[in-house]
């Protein structure tokens, strides 16, 4: 074990979800509706990573992230791996699928946008920039970071 998987306590069952960018984690939290369960969990913040920099690192305790989930994980942190532990082992790592396109997720962040006001469902595609997801309405063509796309 490395110094930085030290940084953060090992779980007996649960989901760990690591390579986060940092910044993102507390909006994974909120994503999932983590913090409101009652198990415990270990949130690393501004980890040092060789590959981002700094990262953030999530470990829930008795909950399994399902495949739904892990692709919605992905419009926010494209790179994250996630493991389900089950007795400090890890037994499975869920792949995270980034989608071509997401349907009436989000609403557009252009006020202008035609989709605002027309009965329509927003309509993006995404594309992930060097861990970074990036989102192009298919109405006003504009292009949004992660960021403005509020959960
Ligand atoms: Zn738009």
């Amino acid at each position: 074990m490395n110094k930085t998987q030290l940084q953060v306590e090992a779980i007996h069952n649960g989901t760990v979800i690591d390579h986060i960018p940092a910044g993102q984690g507390i909006r994974i939290l909120q994503l999932f509706g983590l913090a409101e369960n009652r198990e415990r969990i270990t949130v690393g913040l501004n980890l040092p990573s060789k590959a981002l920099g700094a990262k953030d690192i999530i470990k829930v305790e008795n909950v399994r992230l399902s495949p739904a989930q892990a692709n919605q994980l992905a419009l926010f942190a494209p790179d994250a791996t996630v493991n389900l532990i089950e007795d400090f082992e890890v037994v499975e790592k869920l792949q995270l699928h980034l989608p071509e396109k997401i349907k009436g997720v989000f609403a557009c962040p252009n006020g202008n946008c035609i989709s605002r006001r027309e009965p329509v469902s927003s309509q993006f595609r995404v594309r992930a920039v060097s861990g970074q997801v990036h989102f192009r309405c298919c109405y006003c063509e504009k292009s949004f970071h992660q960021d403005f796309m509020a959960v």
